[in-house]
């Protein structure tokens, strides 16, 4: 397209550069955060010429002033329909940042249009810094007292220098759309935009990508940690009169695997700060009564946290570098399928592993080791994250516990009582062998109430009022009763038990035993035979 500067004058003279509104966008909500302002040349045969085709004429010609007097006015005439605490941002020419008479252009054209310019931020590119950097300082604090915020637009293209970085008051750095574009196939390109992001975040400055087209694209921008956005994806520059749509257009989240929302992934920066989320993952980290260590896919310790180093019986320093066969080349025939399972990208839990002890002659640790992929934005493995749980101790008194349970089983059948077990409500729990082999009636029948079958019948109602009464007064049992013998003959015992408390107070448990007290009765019916025949020769 062939354009004369005479026809930029003309355009100007006619007022037909207009701006455009592109919206900009929190990537986490989707929601609004204000428009990017965009000149337009409304030419009457041509129809809209993009700004590529007038602005370096306008700035060569010294009618970028003008230009950007129109686009400001026009933009702050249309801004009435814009509400808090949506913004505004605008483009300078890198020339503009050399000339004192700018902020003094953006009060008045504020003023005139009643915008506050604490809504405003000023684009600039860093070829405007190369010139005169002192001087873009000047302009560029000037506008930050008046409450404007800077940005600086299309940063990691042209001269990319730290030096302008700190040396203006920026707000926001803008990644430029050459990186969002290539960053889905391009691994460089999203470790670029990965560095734009965290330099960002460490200078306390917002990111926001540009050219986002796709929600892929929205996707790893906002696992990367960039909070604003723009892009054909949420909406085209678009002439004044489409604002209130814009504005009323439903926020546009996401669906994609690394949305805020879907899954357990959430973007690294939404209330934190990264120094805070740092700090305190390190402190998780370091803190954790569990070994952990990250493994790139070499098999290399990236880092390791204290537990697991001594686990290892080794410094933390001592493991960064190495790999796993080197650190503990017993362990790692054990544990190196599983390792390379997770770098195919399977998650491995909770195996249990005989880890040799870090003390010399000592028996192996127990552990259960979990093996858990990384994975990068593009979902591509980069390592593994290893968890280790020595349940050694855990195990030792598994195994004591139930030895100690073996010996009580033998010495409860050794002792000549029949001990038994009730709950709150005098439900036989459990009851000795030797149960089975008084009555032949087994341990299972006798469950729950089954043992009163074996009672005899006179004694069966007498016996559960017994019971009955000491459930609800917590008084000892004691109750005397016959049972029927696996031979059919009755034999008389006696049932004595008492309660367990919980920690609540309440009985959970009725422990006791029956003993035989056969020879014990038929000594007390003797007597009593003798006392009844005295008693008779008496009479
Ligand atoms: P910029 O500041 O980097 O603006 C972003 C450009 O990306 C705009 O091009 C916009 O239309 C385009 N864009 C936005 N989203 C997408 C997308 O999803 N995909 C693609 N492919 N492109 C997208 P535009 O409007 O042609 O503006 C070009 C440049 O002209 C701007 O680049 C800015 O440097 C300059 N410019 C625009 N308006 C003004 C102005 O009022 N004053 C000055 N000095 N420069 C301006
Ligand atoms: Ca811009
Ligand atoms: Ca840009």
């Amino acid at each position: 397209m062939l354009i004369s500067l005479l026809d930029v004058r003309k355009a100007l003279e006619s007022e037909a550069v207009v701006p455009c509104f592109q919206p900009i966008v929190e990537l986490h909500t989707g929601n609004l955060a204000g428009f990017e302002v965009l000149a337009r040349w409304q030419h009457p045969s041509l129809g809209l010429i993009l700004p590529e085709n007038f602005i370096a004429l306008a700035e060569e010609n010294g009618l970028i002033g003008e230009l950007t007097h129109q686009i400001l006015s026009k933009s702050f005439l249309a801004a009435s329909a814009l509400p808090e605490p949506l913004s505004l941002a605008v483009n300078v020419s890198p020339i503009q940042l050399q000339y004192a008479s700018l902020s003094r252009q953006f009060y008045q054209a504020a003023e005139d249009y009643g915008f506050p310019l604490r809504r405003l931020t000023v684009e600039v590119t860093e070829s405007a810094l190369a010139n005169n950097l002192e001087n873009a300082r000047k302009i560029a604090t000037e506008l930050r007292e008046m409450g404007c915020k800077l940005a600086l637009d299309d940063f990691g293209t042209g001269y990319s220098s730290l030096t302008h970085l700190q040396a203006l008051p920026f707000s926001q750095l803008k990644v430029d759309r050459s990186f969002v574009k290539s960053m889905t196939e391009k691994r460089e390109s999203r470790k670029i935009v990965a560095a734009v992001v965290g330099l960002g975040h460490s200078l306390d400055m917002m990111t926001v990508a540009e050219g986002v087209e796709t929600e892929e694209q929205a996707g790893i921008l906002l696992w990367l940690g960039c909070e604003l956005g723009q892009g054909w994806l949420y909406g085209r520059p678009l002439p004044a009169e489409h604002i209130p749509d814009m504005i009323a257009a439903s926020p546009q989240t996401l669906s994609s695997p690394f949305s805020a929302s879907g899954g357990s992934l959430t973007a690294p920066r939404l209330e934190a700060t990264p120094t805070q989320r740092w700090a305190q993952l390190q402190a998780i980290y370091d803190g954790a009564p569990v070994g952990l260590c990250f493994l790139n896919k070499n098999l290399r310790y990236v880092s390791i946290n204290q537990r697991l180093a001594d686990l290892n019986g080794a410094p933390v320093a001592a493991h960064i570098g190495r790999t796993v066969h080197e650190m503990l080349p017993k362990l790692f025939p054990r544990v190196q399928p599983f390792i390379q399972r997770a770098l195919q990208g399977e998650a491995i839990v909770n195996l249990e592993v005989l880890k040799p002890s870090p003390k010399h002659g000592e028996p192996d640790l127990t552990v259960h080791s979990s093996y858990q992929p990384a994975f990068d934005e593009a979902h591509e493995v980069i390592g593994v994250s290893v968890a280790i749980l020595d349940i050694t101790q855990r195990k030792q008194t598994e195994e004591a516990l139930r030895a100690t349970e073996e010996d009580l089983r033998h010495l409860m059948e050794l002792t000549p009582q029949i001990p038994w077990t009730l709950d709150a409500d005098g439900n036989l729990l459990d009851i000795s062998s030797r149960w089975e082999q008084l009555t032949g009636m087994s341990c299972e029948q006798a469950r729950n109430l089954g043992w009163l079958e074996a009672l005899h019948p006179e004694e069966m109602a007498p016996t559960a009022k017994a019971l009955k009464e000491a459930l609800n007064t917590g008084q000892p049992i004691d109750i005397v009763h016959r049972v029927k013998t696996a031979n059919g003959k009755w034999k008389w015992l006696r049932a004595r038990g008492s309660p367990s408390y919980g920690p609540s107070g309440k009985i959970v448990r009725w422990y006791g035993g029956c003993e035989d007290i056969d020879e014990f009765k038929e000594m007390e019916e003797a007597l009593h035979k003798g006392s009844a025949g005295t008693c008779s020769s008496n009479a």
